[in-house]
């Protein structure tokens, strides 16, 4: 008896939305490879760890209203990646606080944001270290290249780019011209982020607290998740507009003025040690969302935040539903 080949898929970006699409396209029986240029699965849903403390520095938590991401949110919950957090919300506006109104749910992976991102990874042939800088059309299929290793040797039959749409856009270049305009339709912000460590617990009335008007706009005790040791360590993400009026700044001149902000708003980091992140395309999304982007003819789909809302959620259903059409073709 003949068994039939199997369709292979190459994935570019081993974040939330990537890993959605990888893993669902695995358990439809295609053969999947995920090319990631960082060392590590997960994107923009990271952790940062140092000697002795870690810090959320990139998504903070999530929330879940589709049923579908739902269904996996519940599976995450009993495997005991991912539990509720229920911090005290302060709300900085008007020059005065007050305490957040809303009680929606919200998600957090154990014992840090990367864990969802690690869990997916795991059953995953994954290429870590793997800057995609050449994408091959070649054959009615695709071959890749990287910065690192140059041109791979194998061939597949459809490409995922699971990308922010400026990476996706460079990528593209050499793409018909349509592939490259959708990637260039979507402008995302940068997003200049914090993190302090503390010998003592700051006295703070809340755990994490939504800025408004500043160049701060979130600041976080990562020790108010669950699970999460070590020294107390914050989290300051500083507002999309500031930040990426502010790009180009040092990091040192970054880090300067939203510790003054932040010091303005009560959390005092003199004594605290600093280190500071640039995300160069933290935010942006398309406005209707097409949820993804699947080309038949190219054999090509494109997935990822900035297609769906720009969320965690969005992300991994754009990948999730991206793998159904692949699936259906
Ligand atoms: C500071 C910050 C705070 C946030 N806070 C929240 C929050 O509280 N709640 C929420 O729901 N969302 C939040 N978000 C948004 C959330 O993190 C994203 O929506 C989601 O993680 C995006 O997933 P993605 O897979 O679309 O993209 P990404 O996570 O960006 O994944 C893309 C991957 O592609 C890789 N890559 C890029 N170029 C290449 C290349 N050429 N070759 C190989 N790999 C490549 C990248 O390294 C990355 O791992 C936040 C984001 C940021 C930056």
């Amino acid at each position: 008896m003949q068994t039939a080949v199997k369709k292979r898929v190459a994935v570019i970006g081993a974040g939330i939305s990537g890993l959605s699409c990888a893993t669902h396209l695995q358990s439809l029986g295609f053969e999947v490879e995920v090319f990631e240029k960082s060392r590590g699965p997960s994107g923009r849903m990271s952790t940062r760890q140092g000697e002795g403390w870690s810090a959320d520095h990139g998504a903070q938590y999530f929330t879940a209203r589709d049923p579908l991401f739902k269904h996996a949110l519940d599976a995450w919950i009993a495997d005991g990646i991912v539990g509720r957090w229920n911090p005290r919300i302060g709300v900085f506006e008007g020059c005065r606080w007050r305490e957040s109104s809303s009680n929606e749910p919200r998600y957090v992976a154990n014992p840090g944001m990367n864990m969802i991102g690690k869990h997916l990874a795991s059953t995953l042939t994954l290429h870590l270290n793997q800057t995609i800088d050449q994408l091959v059309p070649i054959n009615n299929q695709w071959q890749l290249g990287s910065n690192e290793s140059g041109l791979f040797a194998s061939f597949f039959d459809f490409l995922v780019l699971a990308l922010p749409a400026p990476q996706a856009a460079v990528l593209t270049k050499g793409l018909p011209s349509e592939i490259q305009e959708i990637c260039y339709s979507v402008k995302m912000d940068g997003c200049w982020t914090v993190m302090a460590r503390f010998s003592e617990r700051p006295s703070l009335p809340f755990d994490a607290a939504f800025v408004n008007g500043k160049k701060i706009s979130w600041i976080c005790r990562n020790q108010s998740k669950p699970y999460r040791s070590g020294h107390e360590s914050w989290t300051i993400h500083a507002s999309a507009k500031w930040s990426q009026e502010n790009i180009e700044l040092t990091p040192q001149e970054a880090s300067a003025q939203l510790l003054a902000c932040a010091k303005q708003l009560g959390l005092d980091c003199s004594d605290a040690e600093i280190s500071i992140h640039r995300w160069r395309y933290a935010s942006g999304f398309t406005n209707p969302s097409p949820e993804f982007i699947f080309l038949p003819e190219f054999k090509l789909g494109l997935c990822g935040d900035w297609l769906n809302g720009g969320r965690v959620e969005g992300a991994w259903l754009s990948g999730r539903k991206l793998a159904g059409q692949i699936e259906n073709i």
